[in-house]
């Protein structure tokens, strides 16, 4: 009774599957884990090192240079990404990065590369994990699934706000695009396609606030740790 679960949050797009994530690990005091940024990592390290998708097929190895983790940053209270030891939390966030990451997040060496360390993080329990597979191929038996989803021009404008308060230079129609692009790509890829999980919960948030989100899910989640 009352041990620590996993929580798989899954979903579309810029819907604030991350917003939510860090609330529910805060409030349960678990780890949180965004997967997204893993893959967008990725992404960085290989436009910077100009290796293209067709070598990472042919030498997966390549990968192994590759070093993520995540920093918590007490004051505040926000989780930066590392990668090779540098905070590329900023750099990872941009327009290029979104352009470019499903296209790479689609290769199957590149996730099998990613959810391995991903399992790894979870095998512990006490995970609250974050991405677009993460119910159905990283954490099948995740105690708690969420599905979450919201209105695509809701959700562009969400993801608008909060790159201008971050200074980062965005432009409506640009992101709004770039989540249907996301949304159609990561769904009808051959490998892990975003789907729903049979048993996740859906969490449709287009008319919810965060406050309100977070504590619908946390009540899910305390049912499910209450009788874990
Ligand atoms: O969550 P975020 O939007 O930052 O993820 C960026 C991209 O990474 C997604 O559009 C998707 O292509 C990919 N991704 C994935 N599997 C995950 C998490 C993210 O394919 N578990």
């Amino acid at each position: 009774m009352g041990g620590k679960i996993n929580i798989a949050i899954d979903g579309h797009s810029s819907c604030g599957k991350g917003t939510l994530a860090k609330n529910l690990a805060k409030s349960l005091h678990y780890l949180f884990i965004d997967s997204g940024a893993m893959y967008r990592a990725v992404t960085l390290y290989l436009i910077r090192n100009q290796i293209n998708l067709d070598e990472v097929k042919q030498n997966p190895n390549l990968l192994d240079d590759i070093h993520i983790s995540f920093q918590f940053d007490e004051d505040e209270g926000f989780y930066f990404t590392m990668l090779n030891g540098e905070n590329v939390e900023t750099l990872i966030r941009g327009m290029e990065i979104s352009k470019r990451v499903s296209e790479v997040s689609a290769v199957k060496e590149i996730r099998e590369f990613l959810v391995r360390q991903q399992q790894k993080m979870g095998k512990d329990k006490g995970v609250v994990m974050d991405g677009r597979d993460i119910g159905t191929v990283v954490f099948p038996d995740a105690e708690l699934k969420i599905f979450m989803t919201a209105d695509a021009r809701v959700r562009a404008q969400r993801r608008y706000l909060e790159l201008q308060e971050k200074g980062i230079p965005a432009d409506f129609e640009d992101i709004l695009k770039n989540i249907q692009d996301r949304d159609l790509l990561d769904s009808t890829r051959e490998n892990s396609p975003l789907i729903q999980a049979p048993d996740a919960i859906v969490l449709n948030n287009t008319d919810m606030t965060r406050d309100e989100q977070a504590r619908i899910a946390l009540t899910w989640a305390k049912g499910v740790i209450l009788s874990a």
